[in-house]
């Protein structure tokens, strides 16, 4: 049995990777069937003469994408909808509300490394604001607060 990963087969859909990282909705179970699938080099992957579970896309059922979302961290009254720990429980308990931060992808073990590596690599730079440089009138502004500052702690000690 292979109990490496190939990334060989990796195979990177960044059309439709973006159309779903665009729309305001969970996007771990449309991740899981745009990758691989069980392989064989997965701990879950059963051998059995009777059954072929490789490329298997199915949830785990593992609630890791549930734990992982930060609108139910928020609000866990969403958690009353269902006990289960899907994707679809996901679905159901956040719905359109979602921050599209994700995180349910990334703690996803059926979503392939390389869409993975794709989000965090290009997606997530692109959504953070650089912080706002200092600019010469905010430098300013603070010597006159220092300014300000040293006079009324020279009043108050020179009383
Ligand atoms: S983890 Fe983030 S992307 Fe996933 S459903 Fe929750 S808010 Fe949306
Ligand atoms: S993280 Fe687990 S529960 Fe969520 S979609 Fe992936 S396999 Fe299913």
């Amino acid at each position: 049995m292979t109990t490496t990963r190939d990334s060989s087969k990796d195979q990177l859909n960044k059309e439709v990777a973006n159309t779903i990282l665009q729309t305001k909705e969970p996007p771990v179970a449309r991740f899981r069937l745009l990758s691989k699938g069980m392989e064989p080099y997965h701990r879950l992957y059963i051998e059995d003469s009777q059954t072929d579970i490789t490329g298997d896309k199915g949830c785990l059922g593992c609630g890791n994408c549930v734990d992982s979302c930060p609108v139910l961290r928020k609000d866990s009254k969403r958690f009353e909808k269902t006990q289960q720990r899907t994707s679809f429980a996901l679905e159901s308990c956040v719905g359109e509300d979602c921050e599209q931060c994700y995180s349910c992808v990334l703690a996803c073990p059926q979503v392939d490394t390389s869409y993975k590596d794709y989000i965090v690599d290009e997606v997530v730079p692109e959504t953070i604001q650089p912080a706002p440089k200092i600019t010469s009138l905010d430098n300013y502004f603070m010597a006159l607060i220092a300014l300000v500052m040293g006079i009324v702690i020279g009043v108050f000690l020179a009383r």
